[in-house]
């Protein structure tokens, strides 16, 4: 029998996923949001912009090339079904919205290959408008060829902050400081990790090199205070190393520190989770190559380790060839030692960056109660310091269930990080105490007709 395989996410990972299936003569479905294949970092223009690869990917160009072309190759190989939200999954189905419309899917295995997003940290004025998160800000440049403000000034901690900044300093839009709250002893201290990828830590400098001698100054160890402005950001007031205030005048803020990983299938699937502490984020637990705790549910990518493109896609191919072996296909041994080798040298990488880009956990712990923490449910750090030390919740569950935080439209894929930060200061416990947000469906918005459709469905399959 011929096993029906589906990958979920079409970015680099999904992309060789999908890939490496059809090379062994299967037909796998690839799902995916978008309305493209390339996932967040090759994710490609839509018509009729015509911006050369160089001018959207930089460096990454080539790279870029060669993740569309491996797809545009497959033609008829892969059934893709571009604009497809996975918004549940049920046993060995998942339930799809493509415009506008239900349908469900039956796999046999699933491959989960669906990425990551920014991590932020809520403080004073976030929720104004002209606040968007890094990766947001280098979508609006990326997918619709335009800035985020006239004047945007970038913050957090994350390998995109320069990248960003020199992205939209390069395309003429304004750039109104870079405030990266990581010291600059800490870039130094990772130094040595980060040279097992010399060359991707090298961008990095060339991107700060670049904006420096354009007068654009990277300031380290800076910690945001408050965004500043009545119905639209007028500024940000900035504690600099010495702990001077300074307000820098701006109309956009882009702000990230990091990304976390996209689990909530894998979390409904009712696969495994462990606690990463290096960078402080539940990972789903799996054995190294792909396969999770739930037989036939794979992952790969950023959606399991926070790795970068360049391991999102020999996960992604690595994946695949596990679930070759899985049903009992021949695989190449020589080509699986040779990824096993290189995303050995890619962690060692990525250890380097959390140091050098480390988040600023302090930051959610001593937000000032006032502070809104889930902009959904309008929830603020004191209701939920309120809900743990007064009402007895002993975890970011029982929170929700007395708060509402994490409860709202984007189901605590915003807030949950920063919230779980808040609920151990409030215990006086490690972060992992404050447990992990449990996935729900839908794991993003639908509208209500899908649910109905949906449940229409199960009526009648009963
Ligand atoms: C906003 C953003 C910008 C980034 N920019 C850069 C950059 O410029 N340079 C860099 O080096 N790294 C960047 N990164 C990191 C980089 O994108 C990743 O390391 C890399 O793309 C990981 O590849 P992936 O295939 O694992 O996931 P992704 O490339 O994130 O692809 C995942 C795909 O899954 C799809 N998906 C997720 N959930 C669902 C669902 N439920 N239903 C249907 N589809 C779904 C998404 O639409 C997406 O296309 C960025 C990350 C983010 C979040």
């Amino acid at each position: 029998m011929v096993e029906r395989v589906v990958i979920v996410g079409a970015g680099p990972a999904g992309v060789r996923a999908a890939q490496t299936l059809a090379a062994a003569g299967l037909r796998p479905t690839l799902l995916d949001e978008a309305p493209a294949t390339g996932g967040q970092i090759y994710r490609r223009q839509p018509a009729p912009f015509r911006r050369p690869y160089k001018t959207l990917y930089g460096f990454d160009a080539a790279k870029a090339r060669q993740v569309h072309t491996a797809f545009d190759g497959l033609d008829g190989a892969v059934d893709h079904r571009a604009r497809t939200l996975v918004w549940s999954l049920e046993g060995q189905r998942l339930c799809l919205m493509h415009e506008g419309g239900t349908e469900n899917l039956s796999f046999d295995r699933l491959i989960l290959a669906t990425g990551a997003m920014d991590r932020v940290i809520p403080l004073p004025g976030w929720t104004l408008p002209g606040v968007y998160t890094l990766g947001g800000a280098q979508v609006a440049l990326k997918h619709q060829a335009c800035a985020i403000g006239e004047r945007t000034c970038f913050v957090g901690s994350s390998p995109l902050l320069p990248y960003v900044a020199y992205q939209y300093a390069r395309a003429g839009a304004g750039v109104a400081g870079i405030i990266d709250t990581t010291p600059r002893a800490d870039k130094l201290r990772a130094l040595p990790d980060l040279l097992a990828a010399a060359g991707t830590g090298a961008k990095g400098l060339y991107y700060m090199g670049w904006l420096a001698s354009r007068g654009l100054r990277y300031r380290h160890a800076g910690i945001p205070i408050r965004i500043e402005g009545e119905s639209h950001v007028t500024g940000v007031v900035v504690r600099m190393a010495g702990g001077r205030e300074r307000h820098i005048a701006c109309d956009a803020v882009a702000i990230g520190y990091g990304l976390k990983c996209e689990h909530q299938l894998a979390d409904l699937a009712g696969c495994d989770f462990r606690f990463d502490s290096s960078n402080r984020q539940w990972v789903v637990a799996q054995d190294g190559v792909g396969r999770t705790s739930v037989a036939g549910i794979y992952v790969a990518g950023d959606g399991a380790v926070i790795r970068g493109a360049d391991a999102a896609e020999l996960a992604g191919e690595r994946a695949a060839l596990t679930v070759l072996e899985d049903i009992g296909r021949p695989v190449d041994r020589a080509r699986v030692q040779k990824i096993d080798r290189r995303i050995a040298g890619i962690d060692r990488f990525r250890r380097g960056l959390e140091t050098a880009f480390a988040y600023p956990h302090h930051l959610a712990r001593d937000m000032a109660d006032h502070v809104i923490l889930c902009r959904c449910e309008a929830v603020t750090a004191g209701e939920v310091r309120h809900a743990v030390t007064q009402l007895g919740a002993h975890d970011i569950n029982r929170a929700k269930a007395f708060c509402r935080v994490g409860m709202g439209r984007c189901q605590g894929r915003v807030c949950g990080p920063a919230a779980a930060e808040v609920i151990a200061g409030a215990l006086q416990r490690p972060i992992e105490a404050a447990g992990r947000l449990r996935g729900q469906a839908p794991i993003k918005p639908v509208p209500i007709s899908a649910l109905a459709d949906a449940a229409a469905d199960l009526t009648v399959a009963a």
